[in-house]
């Protein structure tokens, strides 16, 4: 949509075709007997981005939206009993980091100073600009940058020179897992994920995640772009070096001089277009994990909920085991939830509870597939364990209704290859810049990709921004 409104802008004619029935896709809601959920992300990761982006749209983003900031930016439960209450207020980290391991504040202000560094550098060298060639990637200066962000070091090594205490390491690593990586494996750049959480403070709009999208579907409306829904494309018709027209599974068809997908990548070199040996090369890149999602309308408030919190298991490396290499889910696994009332009243009933808990797990293997029921009957028993244990005990009782997103849902409601929802292509240094998928198609000089399976990656902010330099291409070669 963020593509949309910047084509429509630019006086192109848009029109978006969409397979659902509503706007914001893995960024849409759910509306139910007074409750709300945000479907997927419920985090509002570097807000800077957010900003930029919605500049180049024309919108001032403070303006659009009620943000609230978290003071607590989430709570972290060890699993051994232990807490730690994730702040960007000194006051607050100080105490808790000198309990755990003494000395480690100043460690920690070191840390953070250096994960930023790294986001501000990656993010003026790397995600914020084209490659348009494999020359302008890899000229002597991006080399030294790649170097300079530590991309040849791992995340779980680089933390090892700031933190002893192992429960520490966690707390500035397990955010890995938002992009769908494992902690262990990642490299060390990824430290910006924290410390953009801890500079930049965690946000969150007034009436979800979902707002953004709808804000920007009003947005484009305005610029006169015209919405399609229930549509499914099909299939892309393209001839020698060029897309022709989409045709949707009803039988109609639209033809058009450009095409921008936003449909996962993988998936529309899979299912969309001809070429069956660009589709398998995709099929060999390392993908994100998934998630199991229980929405529970709770006909109890639970005030002890933060509005994030985070459930680490004890058996970390277990549980991490299960999902990145296993391809599956191990007993006692790690899990977030997502519980807006206690910041944004509008989301349940009075005196009840809207809670969505995020289990990550391993993504579809169609070589050897997983039985999905029995993984979200292990998720659902071990959560609810779990939070009897942190002294929720009586939440199982109060659950009105619930509603599940498995990896199968992903990929059928969605179309998220392998149902890799924080991907799917995976963020490894290989697969980032001009490694990862193209946002225009080498052969079809007119299709262009958006979204988080193209450059720079996944999540919203780097999908709004990825909507903002497809853009700027298709400005560019189309003008
Ligand atoms: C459980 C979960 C938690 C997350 N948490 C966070 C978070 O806290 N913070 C964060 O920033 N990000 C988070 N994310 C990631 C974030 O939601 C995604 O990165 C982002 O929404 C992806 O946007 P996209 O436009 O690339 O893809 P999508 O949102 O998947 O949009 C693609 C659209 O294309 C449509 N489509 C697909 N195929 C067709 C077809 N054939 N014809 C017509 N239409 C089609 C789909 O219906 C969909 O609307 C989370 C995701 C999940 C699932």
């Amino acid at each position: 949509m963020a593509t949309s409104i910047i084509l429509a802008k630019n006086g192109f004619e848009v029109t978006v075709f969409e397979k659902n029935s509503h706007s914001g896709g893995r960024c849409g809601q759910i509306l139910r007997d007074g409750h709300r959920f945000d479907i997927g992300a419920t985090i509002l990761l570097m807000p800077s981005i957010y900003r930029t982006v919605f500049e180049s749209l024309g919108l001032n983003f403070d303006e659009c939206f009620d943000l609230k900031d978290l003071s607590t930016i989430y709570k972290l439960y060890f699993g051994n009993g232990e807490q730690f209450t994730f702040s960007k207020d000194d006051a607050v980290m100080k105490p808790q980091l000198e309990a755990m391991e003494p000395g480690s504040f100043s460690k920690y202000k070191a840390y953070i100073e250096t994960g930023y560094k790294f986001f501000r550098d990656s993010y003026e060298n790397l995600l914020s600009r084209n490659f348009y060639t494999l020359f302008e990637f890899t000229t002597p200066g991006n080399m030294l940058m790649l170097i300079r962000l530590k991309t040849y070091l791992k995340h779980q090594t680089f933390i090892r020179k700031f933190f002893k205490n192992s429960n520490l390491q966690k707390v500035f690593t397990f955010q890995n897992i938002y992009v769908g990586q494992s902690p262990l494996k990642a490299p060390a750049l990824f430290s910006m994920l924290p410390a953009t959480e801890l500079t930049e403070g965690a946000l969150f709009p007034i009436g979800g995640m979902h707002r953004v999208a709808e804000k920007l579907e009003s947005e484009a409306r305005e610029a006169g772009v015209k919405f399609v829904f229930n549509k499914v494309v099909g299939k892309i018709e393209t001839d020698r070096n060029c897309a022709k027209q989409l045709i949707c599974t009803d039988g109609t068809t639209a033809q058009s001089d450009l095409i921008v997908v936003n449909a996962d990548l993988p998936y529309a070199y899979r299912k969309l277009l001809p070429d069956r040996k660009l589709s398998a090369k995709l099929e060999n890149k390392t993908y994100s994990c998934s998630a199991i999602v229980f929405h529970w309308g709770l006909s109890k408030a639970y005030p002890q909920f933060e509005h994030h919190s985070i459930f680490l298991s004890d058996e970390y490396h277990k549980s991490l085991d299960a999902i990145f290499n296993q391809h599956s889910l191990s007993q006692n696994p790690c899990f977030y939830i997502h519980a807006p009332v206690r910041t944004d009243s509008t989301a349940a009933p009075v005196n009840e509870d809207s809670v969505s808990v995020i289990v990550p797990v391993g993504h579809v293997n169609e070589k050897s597939p997983q039985d999905w029921e029995e993984l979200k009957k292990l998720a659902r028993t071990e959560v609810l364990k779990r939070l009897k244990d942190e002294g929720f005990n009586d939440l199982e009782q109060h659950i009105k209704f619930e509603i599940c997103y498995t990896p199968m849902a992903w990929k059928s409601i969605f179309n998220v290859a392998r149902g890799s929802v924080f991907g799917s292509i995976g963020h490894n240094i290989m697969q980032m810049g001009y490694f990862r998928p193209h946002n225009r198609h080498d052969r079809y000089r007119n299709l262009y990709f958006v979204g988080g399976s193209t450059h720079p990656g996944n999540g919203v902010p780097l999908v709004l921004l990825s909507a903002k330099l497809t853009s700027e291409r298709i400005i560019k070669e189309n003008s």
